[in-house]
C-alpha cells in the first residue's frame, strides 16, 4: 500500500458498507429510503428550545467528566419509578458519548484479550466492533424463527458459554428484529448469567417504543441481576436526537467504575449543552413517549400491511424502528443481492439482515425496512413495492 501503510487489524473489515453503499443508493436513484434507522419524527420542541439557549447561555466546555449531576439524577429517578432499580447518581449512573460510547466502555472496562462476550444474533453492529476493540471475541447466540417472531434458543444460549465468557450483550427491544424479550425469556438468560457468573450488558436504548400494550421488562429488577447488570440507554431514539450522541450506563459502583475508567481516556466527558435539558425532558418523558409510540405503531402497521399485500411477508415487530421482511415470495433467497437490485426494481432502500448476523449461513432472506419515517415517505415505500410486486 501507498508509504507502506496498513490499517491496523482492529479495525479491517470493520467498515459499515452495506449501510453506506443502500444509502449512496437511495440518494442515487432518488428511492425512498427506508434501509438507515435515521428518524425523520418531530422532536420535543421544548427541548430543542432548551439546548439552543444553554448553548448561548454558554454551557459549552467540558462538563463533570461522569456527566452532570442534574442528569444523572434524572436517570437515577427514571429508573426507580418506571422499574423499581434504585441507584446512586453520584457513583452508579455515568453519563456517555451516546449508548455507543457505553458499549464500548463497557466491552473495554470488562474484557481482556481472549475473552468472549454473548450476543444473540442477528445484533446490532457495534457489538462486534467493540467487543474486537477490547481484543474479545463476540459469539453470536441464534434467536429461533417460530412463525412470525424471534424467540430465545435457550439450547442455543447455554451451548454458546464458555470458560472465556466475560459479557453477555443483551438488547431489548430488539434491533434489528423488534423483539421484546418476555419474562420468561428474561429469566432464563438471567439464570444462565447467575450460573455462570457473566455480567449482563443490556442495550434498551427503545425501552420507550414498545407497541401494542405490551411492557418493556429490564433484566436488572430481577432476582440476583441488579450485582451483574450494567444498564445502557440513549437519548437518541427516544427523543428523535440521535445526532446528539447522549446516552447513560447504570449499574453497581465497581461495573459503572470500570466503563468510566474507558470513557476517562476515549471522550473524557459528553455533549454539556444537551445535559441539563434533557435531565428536565426525562422527567416528562412518559407523555411524550405515549404520542411517538403511537405514530410509530401506526406507521409500522400501515408498513407490515404493506409488505404483506406485495408478498414480502412481515414478521412482528413489537417494538423500535423496524421490520423484518421474507424476501423468499419474491424469488429470491438473497437479501443482500435483493436490496442492490430493490432501487432500481421498485424505487425502495432496504437493508439486507445479513448485515447484522455475526454467524455464517444465516438466514439471508431477511431483509430489514424501518418504519421511523413520516407516513407519507411509507405510503409512499408501499404503493412502490405493490407496483413492482
Ligand atoms: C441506535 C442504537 C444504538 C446507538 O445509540 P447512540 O445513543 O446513538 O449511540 C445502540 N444500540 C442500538 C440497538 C441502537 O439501535
Amino acid at each position: 500500500m501507498d508509504g507502506g501503510f496498513r490499517p491496523a487489524q482492529r479495525v479491517t473489515g470493520v467498515g459499515t458498507s452495506v449501510f453506506t453503499e443502500m444509502t449512496e443508493l437511495a440518494r442515487r436513484t432518488g428511492a425512498v429510503n427506508l434501509g438507515q434507522g435515521v428518524p425523520e419524527l418531530a422532536s420535543p420542541p421544548g427541548l430543542l428550545a432548551d439546548v439552543a439557549a444553554e448553548v448561548l447561555a454558554g454551557e459549552n466546555q467540558y462538563p463533570p467528566a461522569r456527566g452532570r449531576l442534574e442528569l444523572r439524577r434524572a436517570v437515577a429517578e427514571h429508573q426507580a419509578r418506571r422499574y423499581g432499580l434504585e441507584y446512586r447518581p453520584e457513583d452508579e449512573v455515568l453519563v456517555t458519548t451516546g449508548a455507543t460510547e457505553a458499549l464500548a466502555g463497557a466491552l473495554l472496562g470488562l474484557c481482556d484479550p481472549g475473552d468472549e462476550v454473548l450476543a444473540f444474533d442477528p445484533c446490532y453492529d457495534a457489538y462486534p466492533a467493540g467487543a474486537r476493540f477490547a481484543g474479545a471475541r463476540l459469539v453470536g447466540v441464534p434467536l429461533a424463527l417460530d412463525g412470525d417472531r424471534f424467540v430465545l434458543d435457550e439450547g442455543a444460549l447455554r451451548a454458546a458459554v464458555s470458560p472465556r465468557t466475560r459479557v453477555l450483550l443483551l438488547n431489548t427491544p430488539h434491533n434489528p428484529t423488534g423483539k421484546v424479550f418476555t419474562a420468561g425469556e428474561l429469566a432464563v438468560v438471567a439464570e444462565v448469567a447467575i450460573e455462570h457468573g457473566l455480567t449482563v450488558v443490556t442495550d434498551e436504548v427503545y425501552e420507550h417504543l414498545v407497541y401494542d400494550g405490551l411492557e418493556h421488562r429490564t433484566i436488572a429488577a430481577l432476582p440476583g441481576m441488579r450485582e451483574r447488570t450494567l444498564t445502557i440507554s440513549s437519548a437518541g431514539k427516544t427523543f428523535g436526537v440521535t445526532g446528539w450522541k447522549v446516552g447513560w450506563v447504570c449499574g453497581p459502583a465497581p461495573l459503572v467504575a470500570a466503563v468510566a475508567g474507558a470513557k476517562q481516556f476515549l471522550t473524557y466527558t459528553s455533549g454539556a449543552p444537551y445535559q441539563r435539558p434533557l435531565a428536565k425532558m426525562l422527567g416528562g418523558v412518559e407523555e411524550w413517549a405515549a404520542e411517538l409510540r403511537r405514530i410509530l405503531a401506526h406507521n409500522r402497521d400501515l408498513l407490515s400491511a404493506g409488505l404483506a399485500r406485495a408478498g414480502l411477508r412481515p414478521y412482528r415487530a413489537d417494538a423500535g424502528y423496524f421490520v423484518q421482511a421474507d424476501i423468499s415470495a419474491w424469488g429470491h433467497g438473497d437479501g443482500v443481492r435483493f436490496c442492490r437490485e430493490l432501487p432500481l426494481r421498485a424505487g425502495v432502500v432496504a437493508i439486507p439482515t445479513a448485515a447484522f448476523y455475526v454467524r455464517q449461513g444465516t438466514p439471508s432472506q431477511l431483509v430489514r425496512f424501518s418504519f421511523c419515517k413520516p407516513e407519507k415517505s411509507i405510503a409512499e415505500a408501499v404503493e412502490k413495492l405493490l407496483k413492482a410486486a
